[in-house]
């Protein structure tokens, strides 16, 4: 097996991968969220995630009451990701 992690932290990520924790599949949706405590009302953290996680982190989102938006990934090509 090929040691990964740190030759990980060095290269760019080239492909947008899913946010879970461990996961490496591509991304296929967005998952917008907000956390009133530390952000203002207009403002979207984007996580990435795949089709078997879009779900799971959907509803760690939405059980905090973060979660304001699930969209298809890649959205419009001109969609900024922040
Ligand atoms: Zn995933």
């Amino acid at each position: 097996m090929v040691e990964q992690s740190a030759h990980h932290l060095l290269e760019p990520v080239l492909e947008p991968q899913c946010s879970a924790k461990g996961c490496r599949a591509p991304a296929a949706w967005q998952l917008l969220w907000n956390n009133p405590k530390l952000h203002t009302p207009e403002y979207r953290k984007t996580w990435l995630a795949c089709d078997d996680h879009r779900v799971s982190l959907g509803d760690f989102l939405g059980a905090r009451r973060f979660l304001r938006d699930v969209a298809p990934f890649p959205a419009a090509a001109d969609a900024p990701i922040s």
